[in-house]
């Protein structure tokens, strides 16, 4: 799959059983960059199909699933991550921090610390062409589980990213929407946009799409853990007087035992 952000492309490539990593390629200057690198040979194969070659790679958290193929596809490339997170992950070129911003592929990137998922987690934001890498924070439809932060450090975390820009496309890290749009309807059966989104994601998974990238603006009406805050989800789940975080809590708790 490639969209189009001239000069900037994007590709997902779909690796291991669920996970996605992503091409960011410039067309005028040939450079290349890599979000997260959860298996050498689709990655390698997506870079050999179009004759480029990686100049960056960007890791969001630790987790094998995101680092496991660093190593094999690192010739040459420069590798940057989270300096809170160095000591546990692959060696790192450059060292970045929340709110640092660096030039990958001739664009202004913004490092958002995420944490919450792991503490440590960052995301990557290019307000031109408007794409911000989430890997395991903001999920489509869904957030990742809370292995290491708190519950209150994942809702920081997610409105952060709820604060940019609509017109934002979210790539996240791996293909869990289908049973997200069933939690999240348990939670919010008569959600219009939510309802008809399923419809989409079920279709683009029987063709055997990807339902990653999407659209800020969609996570903002439907992704349930986005809406930790909106009294009509709170009331929905019987915790009309609950806190937000509370309340966002509560619902990650319902999500683990979906
Ligand atoms: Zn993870
Ligand atoms: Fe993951």
């Amino acid at each position: 799959m490639t969209n189009d952000f001239a000069p900037i492309e994007l590709v997902v490539v779909p690796c291991l059983s669920d996970n996605y990593a992503f091409l960011v390629h410039n067309r005028d200057t040939g450079a290349t960059a890599l979000i997260d690198a959860p298996e050498a040979a689709p990655i390698r194969n997506a870079l050999s199909d179009r004759g480029w070659t990686l100049t960056d790679i960007l890791i969001t958290h630790h987790h094998h699933d995101h680092i496991g193929a660093v190593a094999d596809l690192r010739s040459g490339a420069r590798v940057i991550g989270a300096a809170r997170d160095a000591h546990r992950l692959p060696p790192l070129d450059v060292q970045v921090a929340d709110g640092d911003t660096i030039e990958i592929c001739g664009v202004q990137t913004h490092v958002l610390d995420v944490s919450g998922h792991t503490v440590g987690h960052i995301a990557f934001y290019m307000p031109d062409p408007k794409l911000v890498f989430t890997a395991d924070s903001l999920m489509a439809l869904g957030c990742g589980r809370l292995f290491e932060g708190t519950p209150a450090q994942m809702w920081d975390s997610l409105r952060k990213l709820r604060a940019l820009p609509a017109d934002t496309t979210v790539c996240s890290g791996h293909e869990y929407t289908e049973s997200n749009a069933r939690f999240a309807l348990s939670l919010d059966p008569d959600n219009a946009a939510l309802i008809s989104r399923y419809e989409g994601i079920k279709a683009a998974r029987a063709a055997g799409r990807p339902t990653v990238p999407s659209a800020l603006d969609d996570e903002k009406r439907t992704n349930p853990f986005l809406r930790a805050d909106d009294p009509a989800l709170k009331a929905a789940i019987g915790m009309a007087d609950g806190s937000d975080v509370d309340v966002f809590a509560e619902i990650r708790a319902r999500k683990d035992r979906f």
